[in-house]
């Protein structure tokens, strides 16, 4: 039935299949025409998602990247500028949408392990000036993928939010793990939120669901958002079958991320050990290690890795990323670990 689950997969926690909970609440969902709001799993899965992170509203979408985009086109106007972190996802990974389809410009700022720093997004803010776009939007990643589902602190987040307050600038929150930060940082996602005006969150990433995100903010805002989702094909009529699961995802599977988080701690304790590898210890579900050993790069040793059945990806040209989730246990690991160590002795 579910392919994966034989492997030590540790490419990203997208690879968890549906829980049997999903299944049977899938096939059991009740449903209706969501474009005409008469589907009550997707209402109820609003809600939830909503009243979770202590927004007035919800909107189901298709994917975290369409979650942001339509994020982006609601809160700016094309022509203007958003300010990010230069390794963001929605900088890195979603290809230029915001760009294409928002007619936003993107002005990245560096981050410290995937939080930006206050005075430079403030001098990043443009002036009136008629040379320059306005500033439609900061958009901020919490945990932040590409720093190694590092967390960014609240401390940080305050931050932010005065400087957007002070300017009239709206603040996003790409929030594809904000479980995983909640978890970490051991508080309520809605403490996280409530720094932000909207944030995207993933159902299908270690909350398990098949299929799905939900971006949340006020209410005014979301009913907007409605609109541009549609205009997007984005409108899914009986879409309850996967907000079924999507309500599972997030009654169940929230309160079981710390485990992940401490495969991750048990994973990179093993790698730490591996000469030519240098670990970066995680602070979440996400392993990145650097290959010091210059007879290897990230995709040869991925190759390597992938032809003895253990998965991952590269992050640069000498780094890898081990993701930790439901689907992999301490003997994926362990394996992940043993096989990792041969390689790079060159024992195989
Ligand atoms: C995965 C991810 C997304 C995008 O989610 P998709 O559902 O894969 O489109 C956005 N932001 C971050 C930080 C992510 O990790």
């Amino acid at each position: 039935m579910n392919v994966a689950q034989n492997r030590a997969d540790f490419r990203s926690d997208t690879v968890t299949v549906p829980t049997p909970e999903m299944r049977q609440a899938m096939y059991e969902a009740k449903v209706g025409d969501d474009v005409y709001g008469e589907d009550p799993s997707i209402n109820r899965l609003e809600e939830l998602g909503a009243n979770l992170l202590g927004k007035e509203a919800g909107l189901f979408v298709t994917s975290g990247t369409q979650g942001n985009l339509i994020s982006i086109l609601t809160h700016t106007v094309p022509g203007q500028e958003i300010i990010l972190e230069s390794e963001s996802h929605v900088f890195y990974y979603e290809a230029a949408g915001a760009a294409l389809i928002g007619g936003v410009q993107t002005r990245t700022v560096p981050g410290m392990r995937g939080a930006m720093d206050p005075a430079t997004v403030e001098a990043a803010i443009r002036t009136d000036n008629i040379h320059f776009p306005s500033t439609g939007l900061i958009l901020l990643e919490n945990t932040h993928n590409r720093a190694g589902g590092a967390v960014v602190p609240i401390s940080n987040l305050v931050s932010l939010a005065a400087i957007g307050q002070r300017y009239s600038i709206p603040l996003h929150l790409d929030g594809a793990r904000i479980f995983n930060a909640a978890a970490a940082l051991g508080i309520k996602a809605k403490e996280i939120a409530s720094w932000v005006d909207s944030v995207s969150f993933c159902l299908s990433k270690g909350l398990c669901a098949p299929v799905g995100s939900l971006i949340v903010g006020r209410k005014e805002w979301i009913a907007r958002a409605r609109k541009w989702r549609k205009r997007l094909g984005g409108g899914m009529r009986q879409a309850g079958i996967l907000a079924a699961a999507g309500i599972v995802a997030l009654e169940q599977m929230i309160e079981r991320l710390p485990q992940d988080h401490d495969l991750a701690q048990y994973l990179a304790a093993g790698l730490a050990e591996i000469p030519g590898l240098d670990v970066i210890p995680p602070e979440t579900n996400i392993v990145l290690a650097h290959i010091s050993d210059s007879r290897w790069s990230a995709s040869q040793l991925l190759q390597r890795l992938a032809e003895e059945g253990v998965l991952a990806t590269d992050f640069g040209p000498s780094t890898v990323r081990f993701v930790t989730h439901k689907d992999v246990d301490r003997a994926a690991a362990d394996r992940a670990v043993l096989i990792t160590g041969n390689i790079l002795k060159g024992d195989f």
